[in-house]
């Protein structure tokens, strides 16, 4: 597999694209913002003016894009990609959706013979510039076989969760988990420096205690204490609230349709609800502490 089509450059998908030119792949890339496609001619890419336009010879087709509905769009229907697309070429969707839409999706694709897998991702920003992100992939074995060369040089580990839709399923339990240990990291910060600790002392203290996770170590919300995160850049770039808040709706669609109880996921739901509601809707999501800080939560 040499020549690659990837549809959507936005945070996550323009530093996955970029990885794979660096790697020596032909990339055709689209994205419907021209001033990110413009960005593209620079790196040696061929940009394209519409995602069809990126399929000419290409026998590998990668997708990142915000929700189902983009991902519905893009493939199906009369004029979707997936009428367009060679039978013996992959598609690798590693947008983060809902697994029934992967799964309609992955079935539209089987019935015309071309091999899908969906592939989300986690690790970040960070983790798409850097190469190092997880992929965790739902689908046919065979397929994912397949896609690993193009997924290794995006990624550093590479999971099987199990059939067409099982890595959707997989990614959205894992962010639901990123959503609490996020509000509970703002919430410990919030109040110990309202208690008049220093945050950078206080998260050494939890960083080599049992409270320690992701959030605050790799991550840590509060302004300054880390560098090179979202928290010391005004909580822009990152992993924006609005698609943390669309994650906590397919966790608890997930959780009613499989009968599994949410207490938590579903209070943080609503918790990054009222956060959306703000200014901040459109920063990263550890921009949840800005409005703790602003008294936004009454307890
Ligand atoms: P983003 O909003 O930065 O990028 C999405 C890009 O898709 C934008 O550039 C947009 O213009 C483009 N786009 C939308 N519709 C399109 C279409 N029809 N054709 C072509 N381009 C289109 O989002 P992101 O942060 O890159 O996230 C992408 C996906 O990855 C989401 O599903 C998100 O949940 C998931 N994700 C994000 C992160 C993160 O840290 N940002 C981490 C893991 C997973």
């Amino acid at each position: 597999m040499r020549r690659i089509a990837f549809i959507g450059l936005g945070n996550m998908g323009g530093p996955m694209a970029a990885n794979l030119l660096k790697a020596g792949f032909e990339v055709a890339v689209y994205d419907i913002q021209a001033s990110t496609r413009e960005r593209f001619k620079e790196l040696g890419a061929k940009v394209s003016e519409s995602a069809a336009a990126t399929l000419h010879n290409a026998d590998c087709v990668v997708s990142m894009l915000p929700a189902s509905a983009h991902v519905e769009a893009l493939y199906l229907g009369t004029d979707g990609l997936l009428s367009k697309i060679a039978p013996n070429a992959l598609v690798i969707d590693c947008s983060t959706i809902a697994p029934q839409s992967a799964r309609k999706v992955a079935t539209e694709a089987a019935r015309l013979g071309i091999t899908m897998i969906d592939a989300p991702v986690s690790g970040g920003t960070a983790g798409a510039t850097a190469g190092t992100l997880t992929f965790i992939v739902g689908g046919p074995l065979s397929a994912l076989e397949k896609a690993r060369p193009v997924l290794e040089k995006m990624g550093k580990n590479i999971f099987h969760a199990g059939e067409a839709g099982a890595g959707q399923v997989a990614k959205i339990c894992n962010n639901m988990l990123l959503a609490i240990h996020m509000a509970g990291t703002a919430e410990a910060l919030n109040l110990g420096v309202a208690s008049g600790l220093d945050p950078k002392v206080l998260s050494e203290i939890m960083q080599k205690s049992s409270g320690r996770n992701w959030s605050l170590e790799v991550y840590n919300p509060w302004p300054g204490v880390m560098e090179n995160v979202p928290s010391s850049r005004g909580y822009s770039g990152g992993f924006g609230s609005k698609l943390m808040l669309k994650d906590l709706g397919l966790a608890l669609e997930a959780s009613q349709s499989a009968g599994a109880a949410i207490p938590l996921g579903a209070k943080v739901e609503s918790l990054y609800a009222e956060h959306c509601q703000t200014e901040a809707g459109a920063q990263d999501f550890s921009s949840l502490l800005a409005s703790l800080r602003a008294g936004l939560f009454k307890s």
